[in-house]
């Protein structure tokens, strides 16, 4: 399939980095890399921690860049200490949030069902979802990679409808490659990426699963990133580490025009 008619997303997910203050700067720092330039090849997302939120908000005014949550929880409020609803992102102006990331799943007990129940809320709110699927590195070496991404992303789309999957992203992220610095081969992120596209033709059609946006993260970078976005069924990445530097990033953006 040729990715000529999707949309290319760049987005950046900066976890737990960056106080406000850190934020607004490093948002400088990436306009005075991309205000200006033509970026309409793809869109510019930065996915940042709850309390930079607002102040990111402000800062990307008038700029390309589009601002997301790294989460939120799946009920629309009530006694859940410590979390953020869909309703609180969208009165505030974010239109993207990452959900099921790998780093969610290991290190605060998300489950594939727990990622299916807050991609349904987010979008009932009216959010646009990047939702992360990718295999463990045991399970590569098993083989089993393809299955393990089929059923995340089975589980992750129950109950959403073929319109509501117009704001669903699909990043997928070798959970050996996030942070590592060990990048999938091109033509590894490209197969898994469109073992996607096929389990969305399967769940949807093939013309949804045609316009599906398909990301790959895990340790992109300035150096591999065009090689990666210039397979067929990789359109565009959500980056951690060089998403924190604005020239680095700059160059994911360009390598995406
Ligand atoms: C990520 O956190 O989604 C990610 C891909 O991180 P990194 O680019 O640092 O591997």
């Amino acid at each position: 399939m040729s990715n000529k008619n999707r949309r290319t997303v760049i987005a950046g997910n900066w976890k737990m980095n960056k106080t406000p203050a850190e934020a607004v700067a490093l948002i400088k720092d990436i306009r005075a890399e991309i205000d200006g330039k033509d970026t309409s090849g793809c869109e510019v997302v930065a996915c940042v921690p709850f309390v930079d939120l607002a102040v990111v908000l402000d800062a990307c005014k008038g700029s390309a860049i589009k601002v997301g949550a790294e989460n939120v929880h799946w009920e629309k409020n009530g006694a859940y200490t410590g979390e953020i609803s869909a309703d609180m992102l969208k009165e505030i102006g974010v239109e993207y949030v990452i959900i099921g990331h790998s780093e969610r799943r290991q290190y605060f007990g998300e489950t594939d069902e727990t990622v299916n129940l807050r991609v349904k809320a987010a979008l009932a709110a009216g959010l646009k979802v990047i939702l992360c699927v990718g295999e463990l590195l045991a399970q590569r070496e098993q083989g089993i990679t393809a299955e393990v991404v089929a059923l995340q992303t089975k589980v992750a789309l129950q109950g959403v409808s073929a319109d509501e999957l117009k704001n669903v992203i699909i990043a997928y992220e070798p959970v050996w490659a996030i942070g590592t610095g060990r990048t999938a081969t091109s033509e590894q992120a490209d197969e898994v990426c469109g073992v996607i596209r096929a389990v969305v033709a399967g769940l949807y059609s093939d013309a949804a699963a045609e316009a599906l946006t398909i990301q790959y993260g895990g340790s992109m970078n300035a150096k591999n990133a065009a090689e990666l976005l210039a397979m067929p069924n990789v359109d565009g990445g959500l980056i951690g580490g060089a998403s924190l530097k604005a020239p680095d990033f700059a160059v994911i953006i360009n390598a995406a025009q």
